[in-house]
């Protein structure tokens, strides 16, 4: 189609979710690049906002896909007949995780996920009460957005669930207001729409132990940083804790829809009684999407991608916290592994600095919760050369500002 009728079309026909979208033309994606039909290259340092951690378009998930979509595609809701590539996913994911992250739900999405890790904290428990974090994110169906820490995305839908408290981030003190009469806390080990914010262990900790005390369930959202995305595979490793139900997201589909919450046997058969059929879904772990994610999850583990997220996030923030240093409009460069955000004093440069990087050709993207943060998630598929090319546009910009 001519890219004037097609852009035309976009605008007539999809419904906006921002005044000005972004508006690339997308014409194919390779590893580290997008293509765009006015035959110019991009080079992705968000990777779809967090998905595409092999790069996009790896023919080993392709190849999974099509050997999956040929021997069939949806044939029956969630959870009653036995699909092989779920069950392969979900033994693979047990296989990475501590011994009581054993039983698996596969949603169609992360905000999925988090309704049903929701629902069944409050089953569990026989509880009403939930807790989430000022600033966090986990979706925005109903349920997911009634625990996301920003009044501006919530007011707007209210009523919401009740009995939602919200706590401080990395503020020790604060937990003791988890009681007895709280189902769920829910956070994400680190806070990414929240801007690349990182709790000190000792917070998490002592998170992780207050819920313990209290008999509630402590759900911790890795839809962002799951699957190696922060230098582990997970992120709780980094502050040694367990939580009681893990949510995955975003990169578990190797870039098909796919979400998953995770539990033990004892919690998650929770939603299988009493009534029965408690929570369903009709495309939930859909075949091609778990085909997709274990051929790229095989890929993480077989080139060892976790290690080169840690080794490629170590030299990418190295180089950032030393523009900080050159650039006095950048505040500071933080995140773990190739989860990065570089903060910025003022909205402005840090608005024209991703602008303009997209004008030379390196696609940066922002935080949903600030706007002086930018988000630096490249694939961890990310060459050498690669990380050098998108340094060098990002200090060229940050000279031109
Ligand atoms: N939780 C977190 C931490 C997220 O970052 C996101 C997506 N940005 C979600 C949940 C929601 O995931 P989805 O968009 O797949 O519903």
């Amino acid at each position: 189609m001519d890219p004037m009728i097609l852009e035309d079309q976009f605008h007539r026909y999809l419904c906006p979710t921002s005044a000005r979208p972004i508006g690339l033309q997308v014409d194919h994606a390779r590893g580290s690049y997008i293509y765009t039909k006015d035959k110019r290259k991009y080079l992705d340092f968000i990777s779809g906002i967090s998905v595409a951690s092999i790069g996009h378009t790896h023919p080993a998930v392709v190849k999974a896909i099509c050997q999956q979509a040929e021997r069939y595609l949806h044939v029956m809701v969630y959870g009653e007949y036995i699909q092989e590539p779920q069950v392969n996913l979900a033994a693979k994911l047990c296989s990475l995780l501590p011994d009581s992250l054993s039983s698996v739900y596969f949603t169609n999405s992360g905000t999925e996920a988090v309704e049903g890790a929701l629902k069944l904290s409050k089953k569990f428990t026989g509880r009403k009460r939930l807790i989430g974090f000022e600033n966090s994110y986990h979706g925005d169906s109903h349920g997911s957005l009634s625990v996301t820490g920003r009044d501006i995305y919530r007011k707007p839908f209210y009523p919401l669930l009740p009995n939602v408290s919200f706590l401080p981030f990395n503020v020790t003190k604060s937990l003791m207001k988890i009681d007895q009469t709280v189902a769920a806390v829910i956070t994400e080990p680190i806070q990414g729409e929240g801007g690349m914010i990182i709790p000190s262990k000792l917070f998490l900790q002592a998170l992780r132990a207050r819920c313990q005390k209290v008999g509630a369930l402590l759900i911790l959202d890795e839809a962002q940083t799951g699957l190696g995305r922060t230098g582990k595979r997970f992120a709780f490793e980094h502050f040694k804790i367990v939580p009681d139900i893990l949510v995955l997201a975003k990169s578990l589909g190797g870039g098909m829809p796919l979400g998953a919450f995770i539990g033990s046997p004892a919690v998650m058969k929770r939603l299988s009684t009493n009534p029965p059929l408690s929570h369903v879904t009709t495309f939930g772990g859909h075949p091609v999407s778990c085909a997709a994610g274990l051929a790229s999850l095989n890929i993480v583990l077989k080139k060892n991608l976790v290690q080169r997220a840690k080794k490629m996030g170590d030299t990418l923030r190295n180089a950032l916290i030393g523009l900080a240093h050159q650039y006095p409009v950048i505040r500071e460069a933080r995140g773990f592994g190739l989860m990065i955000g570089l903060e910025f004093y003022d909205p402005e440069p840090c608005m024209q600095f991703v602008q303009k990087a997209r004008e030379h050709g390196l696609l940066l993207g922002w935080t949903l919760h600030t706007n002086r943060v930018v988000r630096i998630a490249p694939p961890f598929t990310l060459s050498s050369q690669e990380l050098k090319e998108g340094l060098a546009i990002m200090r060229r910009v940050l000279g031109s500002l």
